[in-house]
């Protein structure tokens, strides 16, 4: 009995811890951002709470660090950039909080 008890148990507990792991890794992650005046920056997102921007859609309208103005600013798809403008924009990174 202790065989089949442990053997959907030990089932059960992995799909938690990764569960656990997989909700606490995806709460903040980092994007990279384009303001309208084309600057490239990172920014960091946690899903459902953002602090320091309005949220329009798609659109944020949040502080540039790069050209330090408020701007409306887009995520930018990495595959779309070079590894010049990737590596510029890791440079340049917006406030720690969300
Ligand atoms: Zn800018």
């Amino acid at each position: 009995m202790y065989g089949l008890a442990l053997g959907l148990a030990i089932p059960v507990v992995v799909v938690v811890v990764l569960l656990v792991a997989g909700a606490r890794s995806g709460d903040r992650f980092e994007r990279i951002a384009r303001c309208r005046a084309g600057h490239l920056f990172t920014s960091t997102v946690v899903p459902g709470a953002s602090l320091k921007a309005v949220r329009l859609g798609r659109v944020r309208f949040q502080r540039c660090p790069v050209g330090n103005h408020w701007t409306l600013v887009r995520w930018v798809d990495v595959s779309t950039l070079t590894p010049e403008e990737i590596s510029q924009a890791h440079e340049r990174h917006d406030v720690s909080i969300p």
